[in-house]
This record gives C-alpha cells, structure tokens and sequence, in this order.
C-alpha cells in the first residue's frame, strides 16, 4: 500500500516537474496555464499518451512522433526531478500542501535557473510569502548565534556574485530556503547542496570562469533531505 502511495505521488510529481518546465519557459512571454503543448520543431500539437511524465518520453526514446527530432532532455529531468520530489510526500493530507507548493515554486526558479543562469522576479514571490506564512514559521527559530554561522556562507556569496561568477538571485533563494526550514534543516539542505556542487566542478569539465547557477545544487540538496527523512 505504501508503493502505491509513493508510485501515486511520484506520478502527480512528474506532472508537476512537467507543468513547471513550462511554466519556468514560458513565464512571462507565453500562456502556460491553457495553452496546448505543441513539438517545438514542427509545431504539431502533442497528443494526451504523448504527455505521460516520464513514459512517453522512453516510449518515444526522446524523438517527437511525428517530426522525429529530439525532445529537450530538461523535460525528462524535470519529469524525474518532480517525482523525486513528491514521491515521499503525502498530497492527501492538506496540511502538506503549503510545502507541496513551496516545493513547487522552487522548482520552477531551479529549473529556470539551470537553463537561463537568471530567475524572473515575480516567481520569488510565492516562495516568499509561503515563507512568511507556513504554519511552522519556521524562520523563526533562528538564533543569534547560528545566524553568525551562516554569515560566512552569505558573504562568501556576496563576493561570488560581486565577482559576477553567481546570479543575486541564488542568494534570495538561498536565504528563503534557509527562512523557510529553519536552523537545522537549512543548514543541512546547505550543506547537501555544497557538496553536489563541489563535485559537480571535479566530474564536469565546468569552465571554471563561467557562472553558474547554484538554486538548482540547493533545490537538489532540498528533494535528498526529503527522500532521506
Ligand atoms: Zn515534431
């Protein structure tokens, strides 16, 4: 019983990673709410067996039916980012839903982080008053003294963004993140989140004079603390 729970809300999860891989593409230029989802190279509308999250694309082996040529690759990622994030989530229960779109939200800005190394401002603001406003008010357990600890990390950054090898953006997120779980688990999502980065530049060949977006290492760092719970 507990697979399927899991299977059922990893299946709503690659829907959501879907959605929010439009969402993050076309915010602001195009609808993304009605608008049918059409191949980007002929322009032909997809069919509903062609938008299964996850098994359409292996199904199609990543090639548009009727065009042949490839599907983004992102589509996929953000299908398998979004079961990952939910599939331990109970959706049935109300009082997840607050975290269900934060979690949301977050994906959405990681997703067009990776793709673009810049965020559109308007996105911050669900996150942001999910913050203020999750039942748990988390953000306030911060003491003085942990605060003092993050400083170092925030000014780190700072300094990276001066240097212009990050986005300001990634620094909002960051600190929404950390307000939103509170002292603990922030500085645990963090510390994930350094690592993946970290070994991300050992095993890429990363140009180490590009910028690069850092919300999705936090946003990943985030779904390893929700699968390890
Ligand atoms: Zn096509």
């Amino acid at each position: 019983m507990q697979l399927l729970i899991m299977l059922t809300n990893a299946m709503i999860g690659a829907c959501l990673g879907s959605h929010a891989c439009v969402v993050a593409q076309r915010f602001g230029q195009a609808n993304f709410i009605s608008a049918r989802s059409v191949c980007q190279s002929c322009q032909r509308s997809l069919l509903l067996r062609d938008e299964i999250p996850l098994i359409s694309y292996l199904y199609l082996k990543g090639k548009c039916r009727y065009c042949r040529s490839f599907i983004p690759a992102r589509l996929f990622y953000a299908e398998l980012l979004g079961a990952a994030s939910f599939c331990k989530l109970n959706m049935l229960d109300s009082i997840n839903w607050p975290l269900a779109a934060f979690i949301f939200s977050l994906l959405i800005l990681a997703l067009q982080d990776w793709e673009t190394q810049s965020i559109d401002t308007l996105l911050l603001i669900p996150p942001i008053l999910l913050t203020l406003f999750w039942p748990h008010f988390a953000w306030t357990n911060w003491t003085i003294s942990q605060i003092w600890i993050i400083v170092p990390i925030l000014l780190t950054m700072g300094w990276f963004i001066y240097q212009g090898k990050m986005g300001s953006g990634d620094l909002y997120l960051l600190i929404i993140i950390l307000a939103f779980w509170g002292s603990l688990v922030g500085t645990v999502i963090l510390l994930i989140a350094c690592c993946l980065f970290i070994g991300y530049f050992v095993c890429t060949s990363q140009n180490r004079q590009q910028a690069l977006a850092f919300l999705p290492f936090l946003y990943c760092g985030q779904i390893i603390y929700l699968l390890w719970q």
